[in-house]
């Protein structure tokens, strides 16, 4: 049964951070975690490939003018788009909702923690998606507690309702790359 989607985008040819993740963010001395990535916005950045849907080869989401109204149409919440002075139009986007993701069912495999910031540096399995919670899933935009990738390239998985899913591939918009997210997979029957 399909429970929802995630929402991955298309590479957008670029990063947020070509060089070093500036030195006035909140990082771990364990290995430079940014310990608040979703405040790293550069002033600099600018897209390389428009699409409405987009990840930078550093882990970021930045959706477009349009995908924002979408999200203000269907009257979704707990959402923030925060806006990129170089690439006017465009946004880096977060979800504040949490669903947990079940590591375990997907046999995700985590690096020993860090002991000051409690985070693993390599975070690696996240697809296909498993949550804790089964029930359906019919709107909003949420992402997963757990974070996926790298160092500083780590980011949550974004995840939709059905019936928002369903909208959203209606629109048009380019860059999305979704998959379906099952209560059950095949290696679990
Ligand atoms: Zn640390």
């Amino acid at each position: 049964m399909i429970i929802a989607y995630d929402l991955f985008g298309h590479d957008n040819l670029s990063f947020m951070w070509p060089n070093s993740v500036p030195a006035n963010l909140e990082r771990c001395p364990c290995d430079d975690l940014v310990l608040n990535n979703e405040k790293a916005v550069s002033s600099d950045f600018k897209i390389k490939k428009k699409l409405d849907v987009s990840y930078t080869y550093d882990g970021y989401l930045i959706v477009s003018e349009r995908f924002k109204e979408f999200v203000q149409t269907e009257k979704i919440t707990d959402v923030n788009f925060y806006g990129l002075p170089a690439s006017p139009g465009y946004y880096l986007f977060t979800a504040k909702n949490i669903l947990e993701f079940d590591a375990l069912r997907r046999r995700v495999k985590f690096s020993k923690p860090c002991e000051v910031c409690n985070q693993s540096l390599e975070v690696i399995g996240s697809s296909p998606v498993c949550l804790k919670q089964n029930e359906v899933i019919k709107r909003g935009i949420f992402r997963s507690d757990v974070e996926f990738g790298e160092k500083n390239n780590k980011f949550p998985i974004i995840i939709i309702g059905i019936d928002t899913h369903s909208k959203l591939m209606a629109s048009g918009m380019t860059g999305i790359d979704s998959h379906e997210i099952l209560d059950k997979y095949d290696w679990e029957k």
